[in-house]
């Protein structure tokens, strides 16, 4: 049977590709959004979002749920599947394939991928995932009622999920690695401040105790600064929370567009930026390829001509749902010009 040949396909069903897929949808140019399996990303997992402008206080599903519908209303499709592989190899026919098998053609891609959660890689971690292991603490604080729970991590995501688990946990233990948290100063502050949370300086977890659900966590302190608040190196909790960081989804794309050492997609932008930085070196050849993209403002191109990327996927450092609308309405523009350049 043969392929109809989109214009566009978003990959990605969070804040960046349903921005995108407005902009697209008004444009008339009939986005095909591969939304995921399940559709909406990190916003999802999220309760309360505070932060997003326009709204005071929004839960995570419900404004995925706007966008979605807003994408919708103009004319953009959906299917909610993940994508198994890509072709680049022929610019004018950009090939996704989905892993129900089912395949797309398309003049243009905008990857929006996101990121998701990083876990420390203990077997025993693994297997009691789902059984009192989490990396959500909105998704999963609730069964931990009046339970004794502890978050692994020092960045603003574990000072985000602590606060969370407070409001069902009896107690919350915070660990981290070193002596002082990477988060901002006003999450932090929130944190040292929590009578429910207790923080686990210079603490490292080497291995989640249980048989069939967790019942606690072994230990290991790199100073005296946090041992006189737990009896020996084991410490009984029901609720285990990783909150470490995130990889960005682009696994799929290896070896057919650039990305930088963690996974993230090389864009333009991102390529002129590290340049600059001197951290990259560069051939006189990728230099020309840079500068022509420059000079048209394909900020968001990747190394691949039509195939563009935006949101988390991308940035390794703001990672807002407001930064990720941004980005993909920024991107979704240049894909129109794009387009539009290459019919002209
Ligand atoms: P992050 O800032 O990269 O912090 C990750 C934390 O996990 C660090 O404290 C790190 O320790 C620790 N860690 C990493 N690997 C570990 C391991 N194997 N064992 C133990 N600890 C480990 O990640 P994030 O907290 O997810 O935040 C990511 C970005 O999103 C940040 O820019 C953050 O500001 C932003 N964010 C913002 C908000 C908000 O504004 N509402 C909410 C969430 C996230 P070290 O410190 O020792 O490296």
């Amino acid at each position: 049977m043969e392929t109809k040949r989109e214009n566009i396909i978003i990959i990605g069903g969070g804040p960046t590709g349903l921005s995108a897929a407005v902009y697209n949808a008004r444009a008339f140019l009939e986005p095909l959004v591969i939304a995921g399996s399940p559709p909406g990303g990190q916003l999802t997992l999220t309760s309360d979002v505070e932060n997003y402008p326009g709204f005071e206080s929004i839960l995570g599903p419900e404004l995925v749920e706007k966008y979605r519908k807003h994408a919708e209303k103009f004319g953009a499709r959906f299917v909610n599947e993940n994508v198994a592989s890509v072709d680049f190899s022929d610019q004018n026919n950009l090939k996704v394939k989905l892993n129900n098998g089912v395949e797309y053609s398309a003049r243009s891609i905008l990857i929006a991928t996101g990121a998701s959660a990083q876990w420390l890689g203990l077997e025993s971690e693994t297997r009691l995932r789902g059984r009192g292991v989490s990396a959500c603490a909105t998704c999963d604080g609730f069964f931990f009622k009046d339970k004794v729970v502890a978050v692994v991590g020092g960045g603003d995501t574990a000072m985000e999920e602590a606060l969370t688990l407070t409001k069902f946990a009896s107690k919350v233990y915070l660990i981290h690695r070193k002596d002082s948290f990477r988060a901002s100063q006003i999450m932090q502050k929130r944190v040292l401040a929590h009578e429910k949370i207790v923080v686990l300086w210079d603490t490292e977890v080497i291995e989640v105790l249980g048989e069939d659900k967790v019942s606690g966590l072994k230990l290991k302190f790199n100073s005296d600064k946090s041992k006189d608040k737990v009896k020996g190196d084991e410490l009984e909790v029901q609720g285990f929370f990783l909150a470490i960081g995130h990889k960005p989804s682009t696994d799929f794309l290896q070896g057919h567009v650039d990305l930088d050492k963690k996974g993230y997609v090389m864009t333009y932008a991102r390529l002129a930026e590290d340049f600059l930085r001197g951290n990259v070196e560069l051939s006189n050849e990728k230099r020309e390829y840079l500068k022509g993209g420059l000079d048209k403002h394909y900020s968001y191109s990747t190394s691949v001509l039509g195939v563009f990327a935006a949101g988390d996927c991308v940035d390794h450092i703001y990672r807002q749902a407001g930064t990720a609308v941004g980005m993909g309405i920024a991107a979704a523009l240049e894909v129109e010009r794009y387009l539009g350049e290459k019919e002209g």
